[in-house]
């Protein structure tokens, strides 16, 4: 697999677990657009939010996503990424998009079960299961519009992997 893969979704539904085992599978490079504006930055998204704002944070991400973007690479994206139209176009046309879709009942249970993995800060300041839910009603439409495959992500580990490999292999069919 050439092109660069992007999985996207919500918070917890997988994106950085699931790119780490397909790129060691396909032995390609994995890269996360968080860490990589982290490391950029120097800051945590929290300090990152505090200092520039929602919209200093997605123009960074936005830069992350485009200097990360190269063949044979799984980038791993941060769950806001598909607010952006430009994004949106930029890895449709880039790459094949996966979308890990997960219900609300499991992003939260994995939320709460790892809440340092997934540490970001609130959106609405509402309680975890209110705000998971209301984030991804408002952007569901968003993740499938931007998607090529639409992966169920509530599965084990390996049969996400596998439906995964599964539509890279129609893709190139
Ligand atoms: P994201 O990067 O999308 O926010 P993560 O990859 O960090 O999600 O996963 C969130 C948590 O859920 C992690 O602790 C991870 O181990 C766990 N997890 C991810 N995928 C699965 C899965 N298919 N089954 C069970 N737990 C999972
Ligand atoms: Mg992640």
């Amino acid at each position: 697999m050439t092109l660069p893969i992007f999985l996207i979704g919500a918070r917890g539904c997988g994106k950085t677990t699931v790119g780490h085992a397909l790129s060691q599978l396909h032995v390609c490079q994995f890269v996360d657009t968080d860490h990589w504006l982290q490391e950029q930055a120097q800051m945590t998204v929290a300090q990152l939010v505090s200092k520039e704002g929602w919209h200093g944070f997605r123009a960074r991400e936005t830069e992350a996503l485009e200097a990360v973007t190269a063949p044979a690479r799984v980038v791993a994206t941060g769950g806001g990424i598909i607010l952006s139209e430009y994004n949106r176009k930029f890895m449709r046309e880039q790459g094949v998009v996966i979308y890990l879709s997960a219900p609300v009942s499991v992003l939260v249970e994995r939320l709460e079960a790892y809440p340092k993995e997934s540490q970001r800060p609130t959106l609405t300041g509402k309680p975890v299961r209110e705000e998971v839910g209301e984030i991804l009603a408002g952007r569901e439409a968003l993740y499938r519009e931007a998607a090529h495959h639409v992966v169920n992500a509530a599965q084990d580990l390996d049969l996400v992997i596998a439906e995964i490999q599964t539509a890279l292999r129609l893709a190139r069919a």
